[in-house]
């Protein structure tokens, strides 16, 4: 097989967020009610400053309120918890995420599980990790979010399938994993001490890649037909001296000669996740005026 279908992951990100808006409009006209994210960031990491800026953009072209708290790297756990505190209590957020990682010296479980789960738009907090685990979903991470989201629009149904996702951390692999099996599929998960790792991925209908190698699923890995998505952001050398490019965790060339559909690196999961964060803002909005979330938040 050849030519696989592109899984344009820009795009879709860009229809999500065009009926997220709409939702946010709706929501406003129904009840007053503005949905209002606040983001956190300690430290000046500029690839933070740049997340956080874009989250912030994002959230206000969708017609949200975007609220930024920056803090130096020297900022005490204490001063951390007290703004949580706050804004748990603000009627005029409904979202509240911590940029990760924090420095060394804060606590960050502390701070994650100071955050009012209903408030969890990262989806890290305790309750809506246990929440997934049960069946019950009621914030869920961003990425496996935007994943799941893909595959549903571009691999049909997904029950009865046979899904590997490779990686277990817990942003990424674990809620991932959960997802898969909220929706029927077969789920395995592997990881650095799994064994015939190859064979394990060949026999995967659907493979979701997130363990931070750069390339690292070659052709050869994948059963073909298989629908692939590509969670790793690598940076490696480019071809020009002193020049970067992106690259995934999948060999996105000989990916495309076996497999029916897989996303790119950039432009296939990355746009997802921003567009996820503001459906789950607009979610919590939406519960915390009493009214069901959007269809699409709810995995
Ligand atoms: P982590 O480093 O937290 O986890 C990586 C996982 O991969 C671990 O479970 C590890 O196994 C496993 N692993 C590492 N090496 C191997 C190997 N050689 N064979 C098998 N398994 C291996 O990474 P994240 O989950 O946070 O991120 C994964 C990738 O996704 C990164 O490239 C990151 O940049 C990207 N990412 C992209 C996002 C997006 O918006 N598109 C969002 C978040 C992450 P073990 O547990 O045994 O150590």
């Amino acid at each position: 097989m050849t030519d696989a279908t592109v899984i344009d992951g820009k795009a879709f990100a860009l229809g999500l967020r065009q009926r997220v808006a709409a939702g946010a409009a709706e929501l406003k006209a129904e009840t007053g009610v503005v949905p209002g994210l606040a983001v956190v960031l300690v430290g000046d990491d500029p690839a933070s400053w740049i997340y956080v800026r874009n989250k912030g953009n994002a959230a206000t072209t969708a017609g949200m309120r975007s609220f930024d708290h920056r803090f130096g790297a020297d900022t005490d756990q204490a001063t951390l918890l007290s703004l949580i505190d706050r804004l748990n209590r603000d009627p005029l957020i409904h979202g509240i995420l911590v940029q990760l990682p924090l420095p060394a010296h804060i606590d960050a479980e502390a701070v994650i599980e100071a955050i009012d789960p209903a408030k969890d738009v990262d989806g890290f907090h305790p309750i809506n990790v246990g929440r997934l685990g049960i069946g019950l979903p009621l914030l869920a991470p961003c990425t496996p979010l935007g994943c799941l989201m893909l595959l549903r629009h571009y691999a049909g149904s997904l029950a009865g399938r046979k899904a590997l996702v490779l990686g277990r951390s817990n942003i990424v692999g674990r809620p991932m994993a959960q997802l898969l099996l909220g929706a029927d599929c077969t789920v395995t998960i592997a990881h650095s001490r799994t064994r015939d790792l190859i064979e394990t991925c060949r026999e995967a209908d659907i493979l979701v890649a997130a363990v931070g190698r750069p390339e690292m699923i070659r052709g050869d890995w994948i059963k073909p037909g298989a629908v692939v998505i590509d969670v790793g952001i690598n940076r490696i050398a480019g071809a020009e001296p002193g020049k970067t490019r992106l690259v995934g965790d999948v060999h996105y060339a000989e990916a495309a000669q076996v497999a029916a559909a897989v996303t790119p690196v950039p432009g296939g999961v990355g746009p997802m996740t921003i567009a996820c964060l503001l459906l789950n803002t607009l979610a919590a909005a939406c519960r915390g005026a009493g009214l069901p979330p959007p269809p699409e938040a709810r995995p």
